[in-house]
């Protein structure tokens, strides 16, 4: 049995880290702060005898004896992330000190939920890791951009400085349950207003694209990024290479939920990506791992959990 430690485990993805985690025979310790993570979200592990809830804000130095830490603990919506833009960054920055100091102390692994946004809006398509990006220093999307980027080099610094066991893995947008219904992301803006026959509000045209991968999938690259020897660290893309405009996912959302929403265009959103799709061949071969659930498949079931969602809201 391992001692884990995950960041950001209220989340969306840190939730299904933690369920995961426990069903292979752990012991996890989830931290956070709750500004975009819900309770709700891992209630149903309260009572486990392995599982233990801490709040607690990883931009303040945290220490606990782990086997593992997950570095997850960082608002992920943009209109989250954009709230409180220092606030983000400092949890970036300050969270990937904290937590790659105790890593230090404590000689245990790290992995970094590191994010496809180091690339930017990105000049050359699909995106390799050896890709170093294109972003906008001082703009909307920065404090999320720089920050993981930043909190990357940090990750690599210690690595080099220290031998701390880093692993770092490139997240493309990430979708499933447990996302909450005012996420604020694509896929549960398009499922929620859908589901209420409201429009459907697509930023630009619609011809921007993403690379769409559904939880269940990431958070199996997850694990066994973490399970590789200390000399696999990274960065390692993990997505979902089925690439889809905005516009297309706009129209199987309204497909699949038989709704009577109309799809409407607003202006386009400040630096927003116009393309994003993973090369994964490195995920392939360090990992064994590539994703098994399709597009269309893991929107039925996230549809069916958003069904639910918003009937408890009623
Ligand atoms: P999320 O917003 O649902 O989860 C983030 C969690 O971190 C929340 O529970 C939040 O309360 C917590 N948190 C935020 N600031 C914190 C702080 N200062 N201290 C402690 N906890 C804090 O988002 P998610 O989609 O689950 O993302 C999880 C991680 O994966 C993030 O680091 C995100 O950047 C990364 N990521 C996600 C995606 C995706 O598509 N889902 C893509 C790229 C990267
Ligand atoms: N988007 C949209 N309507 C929405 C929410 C998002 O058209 O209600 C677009 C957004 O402009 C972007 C894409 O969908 O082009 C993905 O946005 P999201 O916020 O999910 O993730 P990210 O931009 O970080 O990849």
């Amino acid at each position: 049995m391992k001692k884990i430690l995950v960041t950001g485990g209220a989340g969306f993805l840190g939730s299904h880290l933690c369920e995961e985690l426990l069903s292979q025979g752990n012991e996890v310790i989830c931290m956070d702060n709750y500004f975009t993570g819900r309770k709700k979200n891992i209630v149903h592990l309260l009572d486990h005898p392995f599982f233990e809830l801490v709040r607690h804000d990883v931009t303040f130095p945290y220490f606990v004896e782990v086997d593992e830490i997950y570095n997850l603990a960082c608002p992920a919506s943009p209109i989250h992330y954009q709230y409180n833009p220092i606030k983000t960054i400092k949890t970036s920055v300050m969270g990937a000190i904290n937590m790659l100091g105790l890593a230090k102390r404590i000689k245990s692994k790290i992995l970094q939920a590191s994010t496809s946004e180091v690339y930017g809006d990105p000049t050359i398509h699909p995106q390799p890791e050896e890709y170093w990006g294109n972003v906008n220093p001082i703009g909307k999307r920065s404090c999320y951009d720089e920050g993981k980027r930043c909190a990357e080099t940090l990750f690599f610094d210690y690595y080099y400085q220290n031998k701390v066991r880093i692993k770092v893995v490139r997240i493309f947008n990430t979708y499933g349950s447990n996302m909450h219904p005012d996420d604020g992301r694509v896929v549960s803006n398009f499922i929620t207003q859908a589901l209420q026959n409201k429009d459907i509000t697509v930023y630009g045209d619609g011809s921007q694209s993403r690379s769409f991968c559904y939880c269940d999938d990431l958070i199996r690259g997850f694990i066994s990024m973490m399970n590789t020897d200390d000399s696999v660290i990274g960065p390692i893309n993990l997505g979902n290479p089925g690439e889809f405009t905005i516009k297309e996912l706009a129209e199987i959302i309204v497909d699949l939920t038989g709704s009577k929403s109309k799809i409407i265009y607003l202006p386009q959103v400040e630096d927003d990506p116009m393309q994003r799709q993973p090369i994964i061949d490195k995920a392939r071969e360090k990992l064994n791992w590539e994703p098994k659930i399709q597009l269309k498949e893991g929107l039925i079931k996230t549809i069916a959990y958003f069904e639910k969602e918003l009937e408890e809201m009623r």
